[in-house]
């Protein structure tokens, strides 16, 4: 057998080539927060960067690094490392990784929750440029000499524009900037973002990855591309005591984990863990559901637009499928003027009315009225969003009873 196994096996088996004890299947949960040594040369060594170890666990705890250890195989990346959202995972890499003055161009098509951190990190000092990333022209548009970071999804949440991820990745490794790019919509099995030279890879183990809405957790993920003895911004110490390769990343656990303090408890890193076993299997049948659903939406009298980037009339669908080998489990839409989406939201028996995303259930949300309403009209029309649109993370039902669940409640508006 070669060495390099498929997806799934590899998720599969990774806990145990790791050799926990007794020989468990799985890492087991250590909810020690700390770890003694009999010789205290141990414990200096773990502190100054000579030895791996475990010391105290906000910045180390072997559940997680089990966990860390899966997603870099998933990402085909170099290290990773946990955190307890993935909001988490990337407020504290931009802290760790840059200073006041420092330049970021950024997609204008991001998850909420992310614009608004970023809007939050300019009001202390980092300059932001938000662009048309389905177009690497807008981001070499609004490079500038103090740019360091260009930060983009992979597919946007929720009218699914598809960045230009393989040209702006030329431009970046051009550059020599680091590249960030948020996976979570398509995760590693749809998308691996060290093939268009992502610098930086983060995941959201709240959606896909973990899969069943009971554990939240976040990760960023160096891909190994990027040249950390080139940037400026790295601590003298640890240029002195850690490798080049691994600077990027000590960096982030001390700064952006240590310091940040947003760490993944070990309970929910183990659920992740657990059900990032059927990732695979979840998001292939997810992505089926999401077409046929795509396909009844597009066709239906009530409804005026789909938004997929699996429909052929998706402005990026070529692109998407160069890029991704299937169309992921999101999909937003909306309905004709004068037909009521609250009332039609109401009807939906099955569908659960939720903001969560990568569930194994169908969730739908009114957008303009929740998770973009901070946002306002102005800043929602900008971004392609109109009132009427309802966001869908497509789960892992039977397709039949889905799509009955959403032709009964269009029935009873019409
Ligand atoms: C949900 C989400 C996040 C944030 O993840 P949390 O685990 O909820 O903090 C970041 N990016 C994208 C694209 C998301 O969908």
């Amino acid at each position: 057998m070669s060495d390099k196994k498929g997806f799934t096996t590899t998720i599969l088996h990774s806990d145990r080539l790791l050799k926990p004890e007794h020989g468990a299947l799985h890492q087991p949960i250590h909810t020690a927060v700390t770890w003694g040594f009999d010789d205290v040369q141990g414990l200096v060594n773990v502190f100054q960067n000579k030895a791996k170890g475990y010391a105290y666990s906000r910045q180390g705890n072997p559940t997680v690094t089990a966990l860390e250890h899966k997603v870099t195989q998933m990402e085909n990346g170099m290290a990773t490392i946990g955190f307890s959202t993935g909001m988490a995972a990337i407020t504290a890499s931009i802290l760790a990784l840059l200073k006041q003055g420092d330049h970021i161009i950024a997609s204008s098509y991001l998850f909420g929750n992310s614009r608004s951190i970023m809007q939050t990190l300019s009001d202390v000092g980092l300059q932001f440029s938000f662009v048309d990333a389905t177009s690497v022209d807008e981001v070499k548009a609004a490079y500038q000499p103090n740019t360091r970071m260009v930060f983009v999804e992979t597919i946007a949440n929720p009218a699914t524009q598809v960045a230009d991820l393989a040209r702006i990745g030329d431009f970046c490794a051009d550059k020599g900037l680091i590249y960030m790019v948020d996976n979570t919509m398509t995760s590693p099995y749809l998308f691996k973002p060290v093939s268009v030279k992502a610098s930086l890879v983060i995941n959201s183990l709240t959606k896909y990855i973990g899969g069943h809405a009971n554990a939240l957790g976040g990760s960023v993920t160096d891909t190994g591309l990027f040249d950390w003895t080139k940037f400026d911004n790295i601590a003298p110490i640890l240029r002195e005591q850690i490798k080049p390769a691994m600077q990027g990343m000590a960096q982030i656990r001390k700064r952006g984990l240590r310091d940040g303090g947003g760490t993944l408890a070990p309970e929910a890193a183990h659920n992740i863990s657990v059900g990032s076993e059927t990732l695979a299997l979840r998001l292939d049948r997810a992505c089926g559901n999401a077409a046929a659903l795509a396909k009844f939406l597009e066709t239906h009298p009530l409804v005026s637009k789909v938004y997929y980037p699996g429909l052929e009339s998706h402005p990026q669908h070529d692109l998407a499928k160069q890029l991704f080998s299937r169309f992921g489990g999101l999909m937003s839409f909306a309905l004709k003027d004068g037909v009521d989406t609250f009332a039609f939201l109401n009807h939906l028996q099955l569908v659960v009315k939720s903001s969560n995303l990568g569930d194994t259930r169908t969730l739908a949300i009114p957008v303009a009225h929740t998770i973009f309403f901070e946002l306002g009209a102005e800043r929602r029309a900008e971004m392609g969003i109109p009132d009427s649109m309802v966001r869908l993370s497509v789960g892992i039902e039977d397709t039949d009873d889905l799509i009955g669940d959403f032709a009964q409640a269009l029935e009873l508006v019409k």
